[in-house]
């Protein structure tokens, strides 16, 4: 499988690249993002006999296509088991409507899947076995975080060989159960607090590589979620809640729409990358709370980028989504074959806490604000012939301010942030690179 460039225009439009260039290089050469050059059809008996197929030879049929020229069997399997490690169970939520719960992870988001198997691939990628590779450097994974990127990079890159990561949050910033998934690791996680804002901790890391001189000496790699080794892997969630509703008996003869609280629609871009391979279900709904760039671009064709706006689902406050070019390129900007697929729908942050606390009354189902914007997207598009089945992307206690606006007496979990290892530095580019190289 070769990756190419979601930009068509301009120059470097030709580039083509394996899984392993793709991964390692992050963006292309255009500033686009890497996309499958084909989407290979899994045959139907693969989905015919979907429940009884083992959860990791599922992931391996999946994901073989896209990765084996640059990983072998053995090596997919391997990083296929040290990924998929914990549950993702579908939950019955009320008549019709379920819940895919992806936070029974480390840090108890549903990135943690996908940074995991990055970290994986870019071990295999750097592994110090190349007998030409005599250099005895390790890898330093540079990301800037707003919160929830930054602890699933530090779990899923926790104690991994050769690899180095330096993680900057912005003080204050982050809430105390990310602040302790980042900073309580240690080895070779190194969280870094920085006097300013997410932004100011962007432009750090984005100066960094820019740096030929610092280029030099350190191999610098990012761990972004435009990657295509963060992408893929959640794929996996789709097939996975199929051949549970299936095993369950729950599909019937209805139909199976998938709704996705989104941000920057990587998880929703997926979700359609699962169906083109033939995955049954019929429709996606992209679920945003007041972020509504993408639903204002399917109702007017016209795509406008805005400043974010604050919200209490803030893991999905994008104004920018960045996969959204993944999406046009996949339809081929065709504005009424993308609708055929896909709907969008937005919930404000009023409707989010009554659906919190309207779902706990009616179904002791306890909804975080992602997966509460999820839910209700859901619940007003649904039809009469359709099974619903809602992503629920982060554990609610870790949004407990939240969840106690809409319950009042719900408990919250103390963080014990006094192991916290820490290194603090002014808003200050040397004071970075010196961090870098020590
Ligand atoms: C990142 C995130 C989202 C949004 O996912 P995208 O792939 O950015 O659309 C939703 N919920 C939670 C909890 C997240 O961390």
């Amino acid at each position: 499988m070769n990756y190419l460039s979601t930009r068509k225009n301009g120059t470097n439009n030709e580039e083509k690249v394996s899984f392993k260039e793709a991964v390692i290089n992050g963006l292309t050469k255009n500033s686009g993002l890497y996309f499958p050059e084909n989407i290979p059809s899994l045959p139907t008996s693969f989905f015919e006999n979907i429940e009884n197929i083992e959860d990791h030879q599922i992931a391996f049929e999946v994901l073989k296509p896209f990765v084996k020229e640059s990983l072998n069997d053995e090596q997919l399997k391997q990083i296929i088991a040290e990924t998929l490690n914990f549950s993702i169970p579908v939950v019955k939520v009320e008549d019709n409507i379920f819940s895919l719960e992806l936070y029974h992870g480390a840090t108890q988001a549903f990135k943690d899947v996908g940074a995991r198997f990055m970290s994986r691939c870019l071990s295999h990628f750097y592994s110090k076995n190349d007998s030409e590779d005599t250099t005895n450097q390790n890898v330093t994974i540079l990301v800037a975080t707003s919160g929830d990127t930054g602890s699933a990079v530090a779990n899923g890159f926790f104690d991994v060989k050769g690899i180095d990561v330096k993680i900057l949050f912005p003080k204050g910033k982050v809430s105390p159960y990310q602040e302790f998934q980042m900073t309580t690791l240690g080895k070779n996680i190194q969280a870094i607090e920085v006097e300013g804002t997410f932004d100011d901790c962007q432009k750090l890391v984005k100066e960094a590589f820019n740096d030929i001189e610092l280029r030099e000496k350190v191999t610098l790699s990012s761990a972004n979620s435009i990657n295509v080794a963060r992408l893929l892997p959640q794929m996996l969630y789709y097939f996975l809640a199929y051949k549970q509703l299936k095993k369950q008996d729950n599909l019937g003869n209805k139909k199976l729409v998938v709704s996705v609280p989104s941000g920057n629609l990587g998880n929703i871009s997926a979700g359609l990358i699962a169906k083109k391979t033939g995955l049954p279900i019929v429709r996606f709904i992209a679920a945003h709370n007041a972020n509504d760039t993408f639903y204002n671009y399917l109702q007017t064709g016209k795509y406008q980028q805005k400043s974010s706006v604050q919200t209490f689902s803030n893991a999905m406050d994008v104004g920018n989504p960045s996969n959204f070019e993944r999406i046009e390129y996949l339809y081929n900007k065709d504005l009424e074959a993308t609708k055929k697929d896909i709907s969008a729908f937005t919930v404000d942050d009023n409707a989010t806490i009554k659906e919190i606390a309207d779902c706990f009354e009616k179904n002791k189902y306890l909804l975080d604000p992602h997966g509460a914007v999820g839910k209700l997207a859901l619940h007003n598009s649904l039809q009469e012939n359709e099974i619903g089945l809602f992503l629920e992307t982060a554990h609610p206690q870790k949004f407990s301010e939240i969840i106690q606006k809409a319950i009042p007496n719900y408990e919250s979990e103390k963080v014990d942030l006094s192991n916290a290892k820490k290194l603090f530095i002014e808003n200050n580019y040397d004071k970075l690179v010196e961090i870098i190289l020590r």
